[in-house]
């Protein structure tokens, strides 16, 4: 590692899945890392047994790598540093900017109901704070349980945030915080100062929710006489009724989005807007541009908001930008599980596909749009929108689909223009406006009453199977129409 090269990383804890909100602040320290050339780090802070989950762990680095999010080392394992931290521990007992301390559980419990009477902030009485060695030694020999505490100095703190600004606070706001169990095991603030420190992290990137954490670190950075990184606080995504994203509010998991048709650049460029702005009015920023123009200087410290109506016109722009076969590959699987068609199917089908993909292009704002539009170009058994049914398969339309199927069978060459040239000529020749004919045309041909251009439609159909429908069509209207005689 070169003195001046940047260490940036993200710290998940394999506590749920990966949220919006984690991914966001991987995002941005991506961008850092990749913007000045340094190094991003994952490292999977899972000290915490209780709370950690070995099964996400995994979870966690995919729906990273979908984003495109890789990492230039790790994952690496608080769970497998535990060795690492005791020197630290055993550093700071020594120095005498750490003492043990041996109040029990109830002793620490009555004390606080006591502090919360007398309306005090709950904070440690230091009753270990001066025990004599003696005492020490001898609740030692009796294998009495401790936890080691940092001793927090008098005074005040400041340090210069790099997206908030300077920030002070009083150190009797902090108690002596136990960084340690007796068996030298650390606690969550220990164990990310060691890492931090070891791991040549160069500047913690992460949600404002930690502002208070970084005070308490600075401290124990400063009892070791280590020189901290630089800290920035991002701020949090709030939900639109002003909560905080998470997971206990059902917040989702950052892979749902893939499987709801969000295409993973329009999930990193809309992540990117939360919070952060090039200071102009644009949102469409590829990759590359982002890692060019993204400057910490620019994120705003303010909560933004989550808008869904935002990510998804994104979405669709990247679905537009995105080429017809690589749309089609993605395409392809989700039909197939749709169950429209099969997979030996598509494969002699490539342009039939490209060609669908290619029509609804403009329609699709998510993925799977592709899917919920497109079912009647894998088959023609369809049932019609009964709305539209009742107004435009009625037999007052009857002349229209009989003739357009007859003027239909006559074209050979069955391309747009002449499919067109045909309606019309059928129009003129019934005197009626185009609308009259194309409105039952399209209902027959695909069971919808919206979708692309119907001319477009028919010519990706094909004549056979165009014709087929027509008389479909025909038939059903017959067949209701003699019903409602009969
Ligand atoms: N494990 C912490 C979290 O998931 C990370 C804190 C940090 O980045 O230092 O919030």
């Amino acid at each position: 590692m070169s003195g001046s090269e940047i260490r940036v990383r993200i710290a998940p804890s394999p506590s749920g899945y990966l949220h919006v909100g984690t991914a966001r602040t991987a995002i941005f320290n991506w961008l850092f890392a990749r913007h000045y050339g340094g190094k991003f780090i994952v490292r999977i802070e899972d000290t915490d047994e209780t709370r950690s989950d070995a099964r996400l762990v995994q979870p966690i680095l995919d729906a990273l790598k979908w984003l495109g999010v890789d990492w230039d080392e790790g994952p690496y394992f608080q769970s497998e540093r535990m060795a690492r931290y005791k020197p630290y521990v055993a550093r700071l007992l020594e120095s005498g900017n750490a003492y043990r301390c041996f109040c029990t559980p109830s002793e620490l419990e009555a004390e606080r109901e006591k502090a919360m009477k007398e309306k005090r902030p709950p904070r440690y009485n230091r009753n270990c704070l001066h025990l004599s060695q003696e005492e020490i030694d001898r609740k030692l020999s009796q294998n009495a349980p401790f936890g080691v505490r940092l001793k927090i100095p008098d005074g005040a703190t400041t340090y210069d945030d790099l997206i908030l600004g300077p920030i002070t606070r009083d150190n009797n706001e902090i108690e002596d915080l136990v960084i340690a169990r007796g068996d030298g095991t650390p606690l969550y603030n220990m164990a990310v100062v060691v890492d931090d420190h070891e791991m040549g992290i160069t500047h913690v990137i992460r949600g404002n929710d930690h502002v208070s954490n970084t005070f308490k670190q600075i401290h124990i950075y400063r009892a070791l006489g280590i020189e901290p990184p630089k800290f920035g606080h991002v701020p949090l995504i709030l939900r639109p009724d002003r909560k905080k994203v998470s997971k206990r509010l059902g917040d989702k998991d950052v892979a749902e989005y893939g499987h709801e048709g969000i295409l993973p650049e329009a999930l990193f460029n809309f992540l990117c807007l939360l919070g952060w702005s090039p200071k102009d009015d644009r949102e469409f920023l590829r990759r590359e541009e982002l890692i060019r123009i993204f400057a910490l200087e620019n994120v705003n410290p303010a909560n933004p908001i989550f808008n869904e109506e935002k990510l998804l016109a994104l979405n669709k722009e990247y679905i537009k930008d995105t080429p017809d076969y690589k749309l089609a590959e993605m395409v392809a699987p989700m039909v197939v599980a749709a169950g429209y068609t099969t997979k030996y199917w598509l494969e002699t089908r490539w342009l039939y596909l490209l060609k669908i993909v290619g029509l609804l292009k403009e329609r699709s704002r998510r993925m799977t749009d592709f899917v919920s539009l497109s079912e009647y170009f894998f088959h023609g058994e369809f049932s019609y929108e009964p709305e539209a049914a009742d107004k435009q398969l009625i037999v007052a339309n009857l002349p229209y689909l009989k003739g357009l199927m007859t003027r239909f069978e006559g074209i050979s060459d069955f391309s747009k223009e002449n499919l067109e040239a045909a309606l019309n000529g059928l129009a003129e020749e019934m005197k009626v406006k185009k609308g009259q004919i194309i409105h039952p045309a399209r209902l027959a041909i695909s069971g919808i009453s919206v979708g692309p251009g119907l001319y477009d439609i028919l010519e990706t159909l094909g004549k056979a199977e165009v014709i087929m429908r027509l008389e479909r069509s025909i038939k059903y209207v017959e067949k209701k129409e003699g019903r409602n005689n009969g």
